[in-house]
């Protein structure tokens, strides 16, 4: 595979030897990184001005094998002034609509360029590209590294100038700088400049950064601090460890007493909870949220049609995680899944999980999903595997939200650790067409009966056995 890529290289550069030189000045700051991170083929130095204006780029990238670059769009627009050094000078890349077309990066070219950071934050407003927090500006390197979209390389990026912090995965041997395969760089992980501050906790081998954002409001941060970690811990006792070796949590200030999570990775992790300033020790201990968004961690990124399968999984695996722990009464669960599961059962025209792309099914189809099959595993195992095991092997496996993942290798990982075909034969099924699953007798099989505002359980019930087994300590 080496030789073949310098074979490349070779061949590209003698068509442009001109265009390869380096420069004869002093190191810069991207020769420096270029030196500490030799594992990567393009390299970005980013400087960012006291007033997170503008992000001032210089890049080298080596052996690509597509010379159109670009950004995640919108982000094309708000890229200007890109330069290529051809023999020791710059000479101005032609902007065609946001995209520009380098020759001389077949072989190896040097870059400059700027990100009008703070206009793109004005006027896109969407933490997956650009958007501000108070003085902060959230803004993934996919908004802002310009890189074939054509080509998988090893990166590796720096900032300098103003405090910047990342979900991306840390460079193995940089400290400070981020990296990984440029095949992630796709509404990368959230990512914010500016005046935050950040904490970092330890749960068994994870480091959870958790950077506050300025903002109008003033959250409570030692409490949302403590809820944060009970929260991981949880999520580890049920994985067996903390499902990511780090994770990004930004925490953006709000009004009210609102507590809302988003996530999103590939390429890392990270985790946005949006905190109200009137939330306080009462609302976190009773909020699901964390541990929600915790969960989605283990689960590899699949395709947007598979959705239904990780919201569905962190739906249903939420609360059994938390009553293990006696955060949550065993009732409440049995509870929330019989008002809730209602909303998951396929419609008229319904065309299976994978083509019915509604919240009800997305979620509640998702969570119904998992306790059948989370049941079929017990019934069939007497007991012995559940679909812990599967998940637990899924992140043994190096499965976790900052890697994608066919779902036939999700499938295929938890089926051999609970020794049974049990989600392949339902996935063949659920995906794509509607499964209609008979709700009343299954909450009358494990013994759940809703009485009023509450709920009785029936010990002697065929599946009551499963459904101690699944809220056990
Ligand atoms: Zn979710």
């Amino acid at each position: 595979m080496r030789a073949a890529l310098a074979l490349l290289g070779l061949a590209a550069a003698g068509c442009t030897p001109a265009e390869v030189a380096a420069p004869d000045v002093a190191p810069t700051a991207l020769d420096r990184l270029r030196e500490q991170a030799p594992h990567a083929r393009w390299h970005y130095d980013v400087l960012v001005d006291d007033n997170l204006e503008t992000l001032t780029i210089e890049a080298m990238l080596e052996r690509t094998e597509a010379t159109r670059l670009g950004v995640d769009r919108p982000g094309g627009y708000f890229v200007d002034d890109v330069e290529v050094m051809v023999g020791r000078n710059w000479r101005s890349v032609p902007d065609n609509d946001g995209v520009f077309d380098v020759t001389a990066c077949s072989s190896r070219c040097r870059l400059r360029y700027r990100f009008a950071l703070a206009a793109a934050a004005d006027r896109i407003r969407d933490a997956e590209v650009a958007d501000r927090s108070g003085q902060a500006v959230l803004s993934p390197p996919s908004a802002w590294l310009l890189r074939p979209g054509d080509d998988d390389a090893p990166f590796t990026f720096a900032v300098r100038g103003a405090g910047f912090i990342s979900g991306v995965w840390p460079d193995p041997t940089v400290p400070g700088a981020y990296g990984g395969d440029s095949g992630h760089l796709w509404r990368s992980p959230y990512s914010a400049f500016g005046g935050f501050t950040k904490e970092s906790l330890t749960v068994g081998e994870s480091t959870i950064d958790v950077a506050f954002l300025p903002g109008e409001h003033e959250v409570a941060r030692a409490e949302a601090l403590g809820w944060i970690e009970a929260s991981a811990k949880t999520v580890a006792a049920y994985f067996g460890r903390y499902p990511v070796p780090r994770v990004l949590v930004l925490v953006a200030p709000t009004s009210g007493a609102r507590i809302h999570g988003r996530q999103i990775g590939g390429g890392g992790v990270s985790i946005i909870l949006t905190l109200g300033a009137e939330a306080g020790p009462i609302q976190f201990a009773h909020d699901w949220v964390a541990v929600h968004e915790m969960i989605h961690l283990a689960v590899p990124a699949m395709p947007r049609r598979n959705l239904w399968l990780t919201e569905g999984l962190a739906t249903y695996l939420e609360p059994l995680a938390r009553a293990r722990r006696g955060e949550i009464a065993v009732e409440r669960v049995w509870r929330d899944m019989v008002e809730g599961m209602d909303h998951g059962l396929p419609e008229a025209g319904d065309a299976g999980l994978d083509n019915t792309p509604t919240w009800g099914r997305i979620y509640w189809g998702g969570a119904l999903f998992a306790l059948i099959a989370d049941l079929e595993i017990r019934k069939r195992t007497d007991g012995r595997k559940s679909l812990d095991d599967g998940l637990r092997a899924v992140v043994a496996a190096g499965g976790n939200n900052g890697v994608f993942w066919s779902m036939d290798r999700f499938v295929a990982v938890v089926d051999q650790a609970t020794e049974t075909d049990v989600l392949a034969s339902m996935v063949a099924r659920w995906a794509n067409e509607p499964v209609p699953v008979d709700l009343q007798r299954l909450w009358a099989d494990l013994g759940v009966r809703s009485q009023g505002d509450s709920i009785v359980f029936d010990d002697d019930a065929p599946l009551a056995a499963q459904r101690l087994a699944l809220t056990a300590p």
